[in-house]
């Protein structure tokens, strides 16, 4: 199967406006940008270029589901694994109105990489169903995560493929998909999915992990660039899971949060907002709406704010060719995956901004979600000091790793992190050779 990536160029995701660029967003095409430029520096094998550009498998599947009132709705799903020649597939399941085969494509192929840059034994997968889960009841979402489970069944397993989740999917999700699965094959298999609930074989601090690993990375960052921690002020997009723990992991290192915005909207306050505030005021209600402890902006105006760190933590392409050259923070510490288009990196490495590429800044999910596998695997649970001990050691590790590589080359962080996760994979190729 091939991917298509004239897929909709340009579109309104959830109620983030995301700009129409001739093409720019498509995130299919920002990836293979990005590894294209990685490939040419490292002087890279032709052949192993053509086999990291595509997708090793993608699967497309029609979910028939029972809605509440009797009727039937039909939606679609996808999973694709992108490369498993390091390990099994592991990625997230995504909910959203915007889900396409291009973009989960283009996901799957991040985790590839975000794997490697921090050197877990995983390949990259990623799924997601084409839906609105917030017009969908508990027990309409359950029937959905069910029926695309045993739709796709046939990829998964510890050792094959290993979900988690992303946007719009939780620890609730990973239970039923646990449970599907174990269903189907007749036992309990906790290991078959990653980031669920303690009581299933979750880990300690994998909640937090994805959100943990943007202040470590953060602070490194600002050391390295001889800024201080201490009042740096910083600006974070999105107020889900990985954005609320940032901002509150960063407001613990000293850090003042300026501005805080989610698809609701945004606040801003120049003396700092109580983070923990605002993450009981959306625990009660859901959103950041009414939560008035500051001026409302836009989102738009939180991205070009003055200030030391700007945290994209939502979705794909915020940063485009359009607003790039309107930023003005001093470093972006990328939460989500894909904020930045490949367009806008150019316009950010003119203008000096440090970037600390998503591969790296979020990794630190990926990477408890490895421990948690772990756990799984041995049958034996971990305490929440060594989980998050050994996440800092491989952020920093990872973070000093691209640091070292980019100032080596000359290239941007971004090229750097792509640099050592594609040398990673292709190595694994060279010496497996292909089979025939
Ligand atoms: N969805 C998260 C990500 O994009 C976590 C993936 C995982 O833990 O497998 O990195």
């Amino acid at each position: 199967m091939t991917v298509n990536t004239l897929e909709k160029p340009g579109r309104r995701h959830g109620g983030w406006v995301i700009e129409d660029a001739q093409n720019e967003e498509n995130p299919f095409a920002a990836m293979t940008a990005r590894l294209d430029r990685a490939a040419a520096a490292l002087d890279l094998d032709p052949g192993v270029l053509r086999m990291l550009r595509q997708p090793e498998k993608q699967v497309t599947v029609s979910i028939p589901v029972q809605i509440d009132n009797g009727e039937i709705e039909v939606f679609t799903g996808h999973r694709v694994l992108h490369n498993t020649a390091r390990g099994p597939g592991k990625g997230g399941i995504r909910y959203d109105t915007d889900v396409t085969l291009d973009e989960v494509s283009a996901l799957a192929a991040w985790m590839t990489w975000k794997c490697a840059v921090v050197d877990v034994p995983f390949g990259g997968a990623k799924g997601g169903v084409r839906c609105d889960p917030f017009k969908l009841s508990a027990g309409e979402l359950e029937r959905l995560t069910r029926r695309y489970t045993s739709a796709i069944i046939e990829l998964l397993g510890p050792d094959s493929d290993v979900p988690a989740p992303d946007v719009n999917t939780n620890e609730r999700t990973m239970a039923w998909i646990m449970d599907t699965y174990s269903m189907h094959v007749g036992h309990t298999v906790p290991a078959v999915v990653t980031g669920k609930p303690l009581a299933l074989g979750g880990s300690l601090g994998r909640r937090e992990a994805t959100g943990r690993g943007c202040m470590v990375v953060t602070r490194q960052a600002l050391e390295h660039l001889n800024l201080s921690v201490q009042g740096a002020r910083v600006a974070v997009q999105g107020f889900g899971k990985v954005g609320s723990v940032a901002a509150q992991q960063l407001a613990r290192a000293g850090c003042r949060i300026v501005a805080i915005g989610d698809r609701t909207g945004a606040i801003h306050n120049d003396r700092g907002i109580d983070v923990d505030a605002a993450a009981a005021w959306v625990r009660l209600n859901g959103t950041l709406e009414g939560f008035n402890k500051g001026d409302r902006i836009s989102n738009e105006e939180l991205l070009t704010l003055a200030v030391d760190v700007l945290v994209p933590a939502a979705l794909e392409n915020v940063i485009t060719a359009k607003n790039a050259a309107h930023v003005r923070a001093k470093v972006i510490c990328e939460g989500a995956n894909g904020p930045t288009t490949a367009a806008a990196d150019s316009i950010l490495e003119e203008r000096g901004i440090f970037v600390i590429p998503d591969i790296v800044a979020n990794a630190g999910g990926v990477t408890v979600s490895y421990f948690e596998w772990v756990q799984n695997r041995s049958g034996y649970a971990w305490t929440e000091r060594m989980v998050n001990d050994r996440l800092d050691e491989i952020m920093v590790r990872s973070f000093h790793d691209v640091l070292a590589l980019s100032r080596g080359h000359q290239v941007s962080l971004r090229t750097a992190a792509y640099m050592l996760a594609v040398r990673r994979v292709a190595a694994v190729h060279e010496l497996r050779g292909v089979y025939a």
